[in-house]
């Protein structure tokens, strides 16, 4: 463990709450379901609950805050990280914010279920935020109970820590913790509730800032905090940027497409599918943040989406995602016209997004493919080619492009079919299916590959040294979440514990460990939880 991590006593953690000291508070202090106008927050206690116990949590994020083992693991961590206890130096508070959801504006939402404890001011001088995520109900919780479950505490504490050991930018995960609480959930909306275990995660970022913080008070035409809140957010996140004016707002914004760009790159290089992208569901920072009804891509299908209540419309499909973040992008630009008042520069920034995008998605699969340069003439139709080569039958993703980095293109080029196509063979559901025809129109496509690898100047070694770093071998498949929640709910968390140390080294071969990377099994083709996942979750 490292020796910076000193912290033995929760008590000695460090809070500096920037947030709420520089920006408008509610000033209501009583906790009822409300509209709240002209802040950014409201503040409010978590909810004690009966029993508190912690079931897994990250060493890296108790690193960040300088938290010791002994820290994590004392009593006083599952009071203090399920809501019990209130350490001196938090200001708990639950943040005023809107959204379009399913492109429609909703209005305001907020937290309902997640209250920031406080910032953590850790020894090099880094703010990370503390937020409990089902800690009880909030001035923002309308019609719901502020709670969280297992199941979907699992499944984002898990996925948190598993897109961070994937390079992708996210919010953190702490701990999980059960509650000892049991909380009524209508998992299928079925009319049929059933009493699950209560968990809360905590989670960490730099900030919880959403494009719904922004949008609230544009909506409301409530221009001033709306400034107050830019300024700050350009201040404590961006300060590279230099002091808020209309020219710093206008990079302020590139900056946000640029990094949601990145962001979208990046799920779709490792085949995560977000489900929910909401306005209220878009980091400022370009974080992933929510994971609800998220899913990853086991057959490669751009319609797929994991969302039960996104099936009819598939709005959030996997090919989707890119489009939807530019048009996140244009409601984010929406609500800050107003300190700009002119659409042109904004609508510049807009472009660059798509151009950005493309070009960095162009790169990003070059890089999949394990090409050191990106040669546009012949790369580009391979990339735009592999698309349908990836749809001709059941094909999974992860393991299909683990798998292309087995390809040999030094030595004599082979002209046996089977041993051509012997190393993708494993990511193939149904090989019964790949008929002559199917294996033809692959074979096509890789023989133009090899032809193309054999134009780079690195040995297969080297090539497929580069391709294992952007091809994890190992994904939070959704039906191995599903296997951990079973298991916690039965109150064994082996499980829990031994994904989050698999998913540390998403990247690596790690021998002994291949069922995890197997392909998603039949039982779980059609099992809620492993394919189709409701808001609930
Ligand atoms: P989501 O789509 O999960 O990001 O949630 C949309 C909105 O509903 C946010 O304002 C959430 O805080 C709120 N919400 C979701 N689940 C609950 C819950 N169990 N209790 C209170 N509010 C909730
Ligand atoms: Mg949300």
């Amino acid at each position: 463990m490292n020796s910076q991590q000193t912290i033995k006593n929760l008590h000695d953690l460090e809070f500096d709450n920037q947030f709420t000291r520089e920006m408008p508070a509610d000033p209501e202090t009583e906790n009822f379901r409300r509209q709240v106008s002209q802040a950014c927050y409201s503040r409010v206690s978590p909810t004690k609950v009966r029993q508190p116990q912690l079931v897994a949590y990250s060493k890296e994020v108790a690193e960040l805050l300088d938290l010791s083992t002994a820290a994590v693991e004392s009593d006083e961590f599952a009071e203090v990280f399920a809501g019990n206890q209130v350490l001196e130096g938090m200001d708990p508070f639950a943040m005023c914010y809107g959204g379009h959801q399913f492109g429609n504006w909703a209005g305001q939402l907020g937290d309902g279920r997640a209250i920031n404890l406080g910032e953590v001011l850790n020894q090099k001088g880094e703010h990370w935020t503390l937020q409990l995520k089902g800690a009880g109900p909030t001035p923002y919780s309308r019609t719901a109970d502020g709670l969280a479950v297992l199941r979907s505490s699992v499944r984002e504490f898990l996925c948190s820590e598993a897109m961070y050991h994937l390079g992708v930018p996210t919010t953190r995960a702490l701990s999980l913790v059960l509650t000892g609480e049991q909380v009524l959930r209508d998992m299928f909306y079925d009319g049929n509730p059933q009493r699950e275990p209560g968990a809360v995660v905590c989670r960490v970022a730099p900030s919880f800032l959403r494009f719904g913080n922004y949008q609230i008070f544009a909506s409301r035409g409530e221009i001033e905090p709306l400034r107050k809140l830019v300024d700050y957010t350009i201040r404590t996140d961006f300060p590279e940027l230099g002091e808020p004016s209309r020219e710093v707002y206008l990079r302020w914004f590139e900056e946000v497409c640029r990094r949601t760009a990145d962001m979208i790159i990046h799920w779709m290089r490792v085949g995560f599918v977000h489900g929910v992208m909401n306005t209220d569901n878009m980091s400022i920072l370009g974080l992933t943040i929510d994971y609800g009804p998220y899913g990853w891509l086991e057959d490669y299908d751009p319609n797929w989406t994991p969302n039960t209540t996104d099936a009819a419309g598939r709005r959030y499909r996997f090919g989707n995602q890119p489009q939807i973040a530019l048009w996140n992008l244009v409601q984010l630009a929406n609500a800050i016209f107003p300190l700009i008042e002119d659409a042109e520069p904004l609508q510049q920034s807009l472009d660059e997004y798509a151009d950005g995008f493309e070009q960095g998605f162009q790169q990003m699969m070059a890089d999949k493919l394990g090409f050191s340069t990106l040669q546009r003439e012949t790369d580009l139709p391979l990339i735009e080619e592999l698309q349908q080569v990836l749809q001709l039958v059941e094909t999974d993703m992860t393991i299909f492009f683990r798998r292309l980095a087995f390809l040999k293109a030094e030595g004599e080029p082979t002209s046996d079919v089977a041993e051509l196509m012997a190393p993708l063979m494993d990511a193939y559901y149904d090989p019964a299916k790949v008929t002559e025809d199917v294996r033809a129109k692959i074979v096509d496509w890789l023989q133009r590959y090899l032809k193309r690898l054999r134009e780079e100047q690195s040995s297969d070694v080297e090539r497929r040294e580069r391709m294992n770093l952007v091809n994890p071998k190992y994904v939070l498949r959704n039906y191995l979440a599903q296997l951990a929640i079973d298991k916690a709910a039965a109150g064994d968390f082996s499980l829990v514990n031994e994904l989050l140390e698999l998913l540390r080294h998403p990247y690596d071969e790690q021998p002994g460990q291949e069922e995890y990377a197997g392909k998603r099994p039949e039982w779980a083709r059609n099992r809620p939880g492993c394919s189709m996942l409701s808001c609930s979750s």
